[in-house]
């Protein structure tokens, strides 16, 4: 029985990889990182480009950290993986993701950060992850919020629960580009709300509020000193990359 099994998944993936076998002949498919053509057992980068990715280092990481979240702030604890700039292959996966709308490149951000070096040992089985929420408008005109895929990816490889109904974004009436660094602050410290009915679900966890890119640290502190007032427990903050 169990062989009959182990043969039929195995049929499966051998059909699974002859199909994309055949569309890779019609349809080759590209690496995001250095535009050479896929093997079937490749996605989205190849593998020499997975290895060669280059990460923030400690010192990148620590220094980051001081900047974005001095003392004062609710974030106690901040992890990121990759650097964010042009020609840089972190910029151009969440490219694809949130302007292309590739929307299964939020498995190869997962994995890239699952997989980092640290990862295992920032999250416990207290620990709940929340994406940072998309403004309404920009939801629907993107169709999907690109931090809710991320995790909901991250929670399928790790089992670390995730839940985007607790945080709540508050309308806005103007864009925040337009704004002074000071009026930007201010406007964002009334960006986020709890969710009234949903607040008991993050009640004494360790909340990891998560962002694809970090560039200030303002929207993720925002963030935090709302989750943190309902949680009781220091706040982590996590994102895939992070703005050079
Ligand atoms: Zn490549």
């Amino acid at each position: 029985m169990v062989f009959a099994k182990e043969r039929r998944v195995k049929l499966k993936s051998e059909i699974k990889s002859g199909f994309i076998k055949t569309l890779d002949f019609f349809l080759p498919r590209f690496c995001t990182g250095c535009d050479n053509k896929l093997s079937v057992e490749e996605n989205f980068l190849c593998d020499s480009c997975f290895e060669d990715l280059e990460y923030l280092t400690d010192r990148q990481l620590f220094n980051y950290f001081d900047e974005f979240f001095p003392p004062g702030s609710p974030v106690n604890a901040f992890y990121s993986i990759l650097p964010y700039d042009i020609y840089l292959p972190a910029r151009k996966i969440v490219h694809a993701l949130k302007y292309e709308g590739r929307v299964q490149f939020s498995k190869l951000i997962a994995k890239i950060i699952v997989s980092s070096k640290y990862f295992e040992s920032y999250y416990s089985e207290n620990s709940i992850l929340i994406p940072i929420p998309l403004n309404k408008v920009k939801k629907i005109e993107r169709g999907f919020n690109q931090t809710e895929l991320i995790c909901k990816e991250i929670s399928k490889l790790t089992g670390i629960e995730v839940s985007s109904s607790v945080l709540l974004r508050n309308k806005f009436t103007d864009t925040q580009t337009k704004k002074t660094k000071e009026a930007r602050i201010l406007n964002l410290a009334n960006a986020f709300t709890i969710a009234d009915k949903k607040a008991n679900i993050i009640q004494n966890r360790e909340v990891i509020v998560f962002d694809d890119v970090i560039t200030t640290g303002a929207t993720i502190n925002a963030a935090a000193a709302v989750l943190g007032k309902y949680s009781n427990e220091p706040v982590k903050a996590l994102s895939f990359a992070v703005t050079l």
